[in-house]
C-alpha cells in the first residue's frame, strides 16, 4: 500500500526507495533472532553507515551530507515501515548535534569527520538517574574540577547503546543545586571517551529489559576525564541538551509513523486473507473500523511530525510541535500496534509473525524519551498558559 500523500513531490522519494532496499536485506527473520538473543544489529548499522545514513545531519565540511532532519525523519520512518528497529542507531545520527552546535572548533574537526564516517560512534546519552527521574535539574552525577581534569561521581539509568558506542554524551552537575541562582543552571555536558574511561571509574551493567534496545545502568566511581571534555561553557548544559531535543522528538515520531504503518499493512494484509465463516475477517466493519481509524490517525500525526520538521529546518521556535508529535505519532503507532494484535487473533502473539515484538517495542515511544504526560504538561503551561504544575 502507498501511504506516501506527497507522492512525487516528497523531497525524499529517492532516500526512502534506498532505504527500503538496504532494509530487504534485513528481513523479520533477522530481527527475530536478535531480539530472542537480545543482540546488537552489528551487520544493519555498518550497512547503515556504509551508505551514509546515519550521517546525514552532519555539515559537508565534515564529512557528513549536510541534510535536514526531514531526511533522517524519511530514513528512520522508512527503516521502522520496514519491520526493523532504528532505535539500535538513531542516536548516532543526532546525538552529535550536541557538539555541532556547542562545540569549539578543535571539538567539531576532532570527532565530526569520524563521527560521519562511522569511525566513532557517538551514539550513548546518559541523562537519566534512577532518583531524579523526569526531574533533571535533580540529578546527582557530579563532575567536579581538579586542574586539568574533572572527577566524575554518580550514577546514570537506561543509557542505551553506551556497549556499542565509543563516546557518550553526559549531564552531570558542576555546580550544586542550592548554589545556583535557577534550577536547571549549573549542569554540564561532557563528551566522555568510553574506551579509555571503562575499567577506571566506569562500569557498564546491561539491563535485560522488555525490548532489544542494549539499555544499561552505568556507575561513575572517581573517573578522571580530561578538563576539554567539556561541550560549550561550564553550568549551560541543561540549555544544550534541550536544544537537541526538539530534533530527537522529531525523529522519534517519524519512527512512530513508520511502526504504525508497519502495523496498518501488516493488519490490512491478514484481515484480507485470513477467511474465518466463510468469509475474510476484513469484511466485518468490526475489524475493517479499527484499521481504518489508525489509518487516519497515523496520517494527522504525519502531518504534525512534517510540520514540526519542517519548523526545525527554517530555524524556528518548534519546541510545541515536536512535543506534539512525538505525543500523536506515538499514540498512533500504539493503537495501530493493538489493532494489529487484535486483528490476528491469536496469531499475533506468535513470534514468527513478528507483531508482538513491533507491539512490544512501539510502546516504548509513550515513556521515552520523554513521557506523554510530560508533553501535555509542557502543552498546557507553554502553549496554553495554564498554571505551572511541578
Ligand atoms: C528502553 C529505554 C531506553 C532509554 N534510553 C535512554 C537513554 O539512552 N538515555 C537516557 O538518558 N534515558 C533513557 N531512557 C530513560 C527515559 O528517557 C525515561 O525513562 C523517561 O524520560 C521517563 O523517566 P522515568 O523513567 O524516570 O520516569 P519518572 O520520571 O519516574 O515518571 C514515571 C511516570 O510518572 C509520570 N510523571 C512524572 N512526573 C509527573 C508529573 N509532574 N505529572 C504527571 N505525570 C508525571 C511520567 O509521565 C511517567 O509515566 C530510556 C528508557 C527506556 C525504558
Amino acid at each position: 500500500m502507498n501511504h506516501d500523500y506527497l507522492g512525487k513531490d516528497d523531497p525524499y522519494a529517492d532516500i526512502r526507495e534506498s532505504v527500503q532496499k538496504l532494509c530487504a536485506d534485513f528481513p523479520g527473520e533477522y530481527w527475530r533472532q536478535l531480539d530472542a538473543e537480545r543482540a546488537y544489529p552489528t551487520s544493519f548499522v555498518q550497512a547503515l553507515t556504509d551508505s551514509g545514513f546515519l550521517s546525514v545531519l552532519i555539515p559537508e565540511e565534515y564529512g557528513g551530507a549536510g541534510l535536514g532532519v526531514g531526511a533522517a525523519a524519511a530514513i528512520l520512518e522508512e527503516i521502522q515501515k520496514s519491520g526493523g528497529n532504528g532505535g539500535a542507531c538513531h542516536a548516532q545520527m543526532y546525538i552529535m548535534g550536541t557538539v555541532l552546535r556547542h562545540g569549539s572548533e578543535e571539538q567539531k574537526q576532532t570527532y565530526l569527520p569520524k563521527i560521519a564516517s562511522g569511525e566513532l560512534r557517538l551514539q550513548a546519552f546518559g541523562v537519566t538517574e534512577p532518583t531524579s527521574g523526569t526531574d533533571t535539574t535533580r540529578i546527582r552525577t557530579t563532575a567536579v574540577r581538579d586542574g586539568d581534569e574533572y572527577v566524575v561521581n554518580g550514577q546514570k539509568v537506561w543509557t542505551s547503546r553506551i556497549a556499542h558506542s565509543d563516546l557518550m554524551l553526559l549531564l552531570a552537575r558542576t555546580t550544586p543545586r542550592d548554589q545556583v541562582e535557577k534550577r536547571h543552571q549549573g549542569m554540564s555536558v561532557f563528551l566522555i571517551d568510553i574506551r579509555e574511561a571503562q575499567g577506571k571509574g566506569l562500569t557498564i551493567r546491561p539491563i535485560r529489559a522488555m525490548i532489544n534496545h542494549s539499555t544499561t545502568e552505568v556507575f561513575f566511581d572517581d573517573l578522571r576525564i580530561p578538563a576539554d571534555s567539556l561541550i560549550g561553557e561550564e553550568g549551560k548544559g541543561f540549555r544544550y541538551i534541550l536544544d537537541g531535543m526538539n530534533a530527537e522528538r522529531i525523529l522519534v515520531a517519524a519512527e512512530c509513523i513508520g511502526d504504525a504503518r508497519w502495523f496498518i499493512d501488516k493488519a490490512s494484509a491478514y484481515a484480507a486473507e485470513r477467511q474465518v465463516f466463510g468469509r475474510p475477517i476484513g469484511q466485518n466493519q468490526g475489524i475493517q473500523f479499527p484499521i481504518a481509524r489508525a489509518y487516519a490517525q497515523t496520517e494527522a500525526a504525519d502531518l504534525m511530525v512534517k510540520r514540526a520538521a519542517h519548523l526545525f529546518e527554517a530555524g524556528v521556535p518548534c519546541g510545541a510541535e515536536a512535543n506534539m508529535a512525538k505525543l500523536l505519532a506515538s499514540e498512533a503507532s500504539w493503537q495501530a500496534a493493538d489493532t494489529c494484535l487484535q486483528t490476528h487473533g491469536g496469531f499475533g502473539f506468535a513470534e514468527e509473525y513478528d507483531v508482538e515484538r513491533k507491539f512490544r517495542e512501539t510502546r516504548l515511544y509513550q515513556v521515552a524519551p520523554i513521557s506523554t504526560n510530560l508533553i501535555l504538561s509542557y502543552v498546557a503551561e507553554h502553549v496554553l498558559g495554564l498554571p505551572r504544575s511541578y
